[in-house]
Parts: C-alpha cells; sequence; structure tokens
C-alpha cells in the first residue's frame, strides 16, 4: 500500500526507527520504548479518560487517531478492530468504558480504502476449507462505508448494556485529505 515518497534509506540518521534493519521489528519497538521510558514521567492520572469519550475505529495503519483529532495522553479510551465494526466484544469494552470508567460519549470512525471492502463473507468459507473449522465471528465485510458507519451507530444505539447513548456520532475519515465527514444516523 505503501506508494508514497520514500526517504533515502540507510544514509541519513541512524537513528531514525525507519533505517534500522537488524533484529526484529518488535527488538526495534522494544528498542524505541526504552527511549520512550527515558522520557517518561508519571502523569498521575487514574484510568477514567479524562474527556469521558471511548472512540471506536478500524485499526487501519494509517488512521493516527490521537492526531487527527487532537487527542492528548489519558484523554480517551480507543477501540480498534479489521473495520471499526462493532462486535460483541466492542459492546463489551463500551460497557466497561461506561459503567466502570466514567465514559458517556461515543465517537464512531471508520474510512475510506478500508482492507475490509475487499473482502467477502466468502473468506470465512475458505478459511474452513483451509483449516477444518469454520470461525465463530463473521468477516463483517462491506461495500458502503456510509451505510456500515450507520449500523454501526444503530448496534451501539440499542445496546441494552450501555448507560449512555444520547451522544453517539459516526464518521469516515479520508485517509487521503486526513478529513473526517460525518455520517448521519439513518432514522
Ligand atoms: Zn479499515
Amino acid at each position: 500500500m505503501s506508494t508514497s515518497a520514500q526517504p533515502s534509506a540507510e544514509t541519513d540518521s541512524p537513528s531514525s526507527p525507519a533505517t534500522r534493519s537488524e533484529g526484529t521489528v518488535t527488538d526495534r519497538l522494544v528498542e524505541l520504548n526504552a527511549r520512550y521510558a527515558e522520557a517518561f514521567t508519571d502523569p498521575g492520572m487514574d484510568a477514567r479518560p479524562v474527556l469521558h469519550v471511548a472512540v471506536v475505529a478500524c485499526m487501519d495503519a494509517r488512521l493516527d487517531l490521537h492526531a487527527a483529532l487532537g487527542l492528548e495522553l489519558g484523554d480517551c479510551h480507543t477501540i480498534r478492530n479489521a473495520g471499526g465494526v462493532v462486535t460483541d466484544d466492542v459492546i463489551r469494552s463500551l460497557t466497561i468504558s461506561q459503567r466502570a470508567l466514567g465514559t458517556r460519549s461515543i465517537v464512531l470512525i471508520h474510512h475510506t480504502n478500508c482492507g475490509l471492502e475487499s473482502l467477502t463473507e466468502d473468506f470465512r468459507q475458505e478459511l474452513e476449507r483451509e483449516v477444518g473449522q469454520r470461525p465463530v465471528w463473521s468477516v463483517e465485510a462491506y461495500t458502503d462505508a456510509d451505510q456500515d458507519v450507520r449500523q454501526s451507530m444503530q448496534r451501539v444505539r440499542t445496546s441494552p448494556f450501555l448507560l449512555h447513548t444520547d451522544d453517539i456520532r459516526g464518521f469516515v475519515f479520508d485517509v487521503t485529505t486526513g478529513s473526517l465527514r460525518e455520517i448521519l444516523p439513518a432514522s
């Protein structure tokens, strides 16, 4: 997917993480964490998000939620999966977020050019043929991001487990412009 300009690899700053080649990617992450921890100071926060908001979004690597929404450490819960789909497990997290950790607002974010758009439920059949077992989960593939956001909003709104369903908003993030486009609920 990476088609953008390549920085001149290898030659520039040896400290740049993108140019390091020894070890596995996880080794690199662990090394960078050591630097992060050196500069880290305890923010003294508890687990309750400062902005009382939970954001459900696709796991897509092009969506930097904190940067895109101007969020700071401690501001929000971020719940991510393939597609930003509201599954039972997302409802589990939202329920804990609201009932145990005080969030009241929910933001749902899908995005353009999602990997799920190239899949269908055939993916499950293919898996079953390959491994001899059908997964219990749905692929939740979709072709219309707007419609899928509406469906996600509806799933959250109708959940019996949530305390607060009056501030639920849904968006599609454009991976080429960085902009959010709001999707209005179905009814
Ligand atoms: Zn996606």
